[in-house]
């Protein structure tokens, strides 16, 4: 039986798997797919099924102290391509396999591959970009898109998820553009961690080291130099930093799939988007669905009414979207 609750609950043979969620009972487990705040549990939990990376975004993000392991009895743990770090959940129970997919992508970006998906019988399948709208141009042609904008600028303020989002662009920037690069606290401080982690150096300043000294005396001395800013994404509609955007004559990027729609940029007070995005576009979410060929499709988060609906009627797929409080197979 699978249930959605605060994550989504599987019943298993000798115990409940709770992935991305937060309760708990002694007969538990919880499965954590990756360290985005909305999927990380609230209190500690006795052992937590997850990757070492995002025990230790977990532990730097939160009070938690995390007892991790990456493999537990019949859970084996794959990696899914969202962020460093996440991971997908494979179950085998009496011959079936159960894959719980977390947040996923298949395309290589940066420093990290794209989800693999392995085969299943039974799919629980996040549908994000699930509506046929969503279909994101080759990430070649977005990086390219992105560094074009940025070298005609003078100085960018980019807005971008602070775990994961934000390392992947100035991953982009350092590796092929002569700017220089500061950071928003939140961004600064897990840079550090990517760091100790992961073998990839970031060169940024810290904001608050550069603005010790008044900008406009910069400019009188002559040493203006051409910088990229880059804030969490939720700041780009916050009074202060529009005012300091103003200041420094900056343009404004943001970084999402929701940038396909025209909207985004005004919602978000933006000059420019970009559709780059750690999740599959709707043909991607095709794909995997292709490769992990199941019988039965479970759809969750963003599109699971429309994908699951659009599963059945296009592609004769089995498939329903997971929803609170369903408790008899009726209420399906
Ligand atoms: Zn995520």
């Amino acid at each position: 039986m699978i249930k959605l609750r605060d994550g989504v609950h599987f019943d298993l043979q000798e115990n409940v798997l709770i992935a991305d969620g937060n309760s708990s009972t002694p007969n538990s487990i919880t499965f954590v797919s990756h360290a985005h705040m909305d999927h990380i549990p609230h209190k500690d939990s006795s052992k937590i099924i997850t990757s070492k990376e995002t025990s230790k975004f977990i532990e730097e993000r939160t009070d938690i102290q995390v007892d991790q392991q990456e493999n537990y009895k019949s859970i084996n743990l794959i990696k899914s391509g969202h962020i460093l770090g996440s991971r997908s959940a494979l179950v085998k129970e009496h011959d079936q396999r159960i894959l719980y997919t977390g947040d996923i992508s298949t395309r290589d970006r940066a420093y990290l591959n794209g989800f693999n998906p392995p085969t299943a019988d039974t799919l629980v399948i996040e549908s994000t970009y699930g509506k046929p709208s969503y279909v994101f141009p080759q990430q070649d042609q977005i990086n390219q898109n992105i560094l074009n904008w940025i070298k005609k600028q003078k100085t960018t303020f980019l807005f971008c998820y602070s775990l994961g989002k934000s390392q992947k662009i100035q991953y982009l920037i350092q590796k092929n553009l002569d700017k220089e690069i500061i950071t928003h606290n939140a961004i600064h401080q897990l840079n550090r961690v990517y760091e100790k982690i992961k073998n990839i150096q970031f060169n940024d300043k810290h904001i608050s080291k550069v603005h010790k000294k008044p900008y406009k005396q910069e400019i009188k001395t002559g040493k203006k130099t051409e910088r990229v800013y880059l804030f969490p994404s939720h700041l780009s509609t916050n009074k202060e930093i529009k005012e300091l955007s103003k200041k420094q004559n900056a343009n404004k990027a943001g970084f999402s799939g929701w940038a396909i729609n025209k909207s985004y940029l005004y919602r978000k007070s933006l000059d420019k988007a970009f559709p780059y995005s750690d999740h599959c576009d709707f043909t991607e979410l095709l794909e995997v669905i292709q490769e992990v060929d199941p019988n039965k499709i479970y759809t969750y988060h963003g599109f699971s009414n429309e994908f699951a609906k659009t599963l059945k009627r296009d592609y004769d797929y089995n498939a329903q979207p997971l929803k609170k409080h369903q408790k008899k197979i009726t209420d399906y």
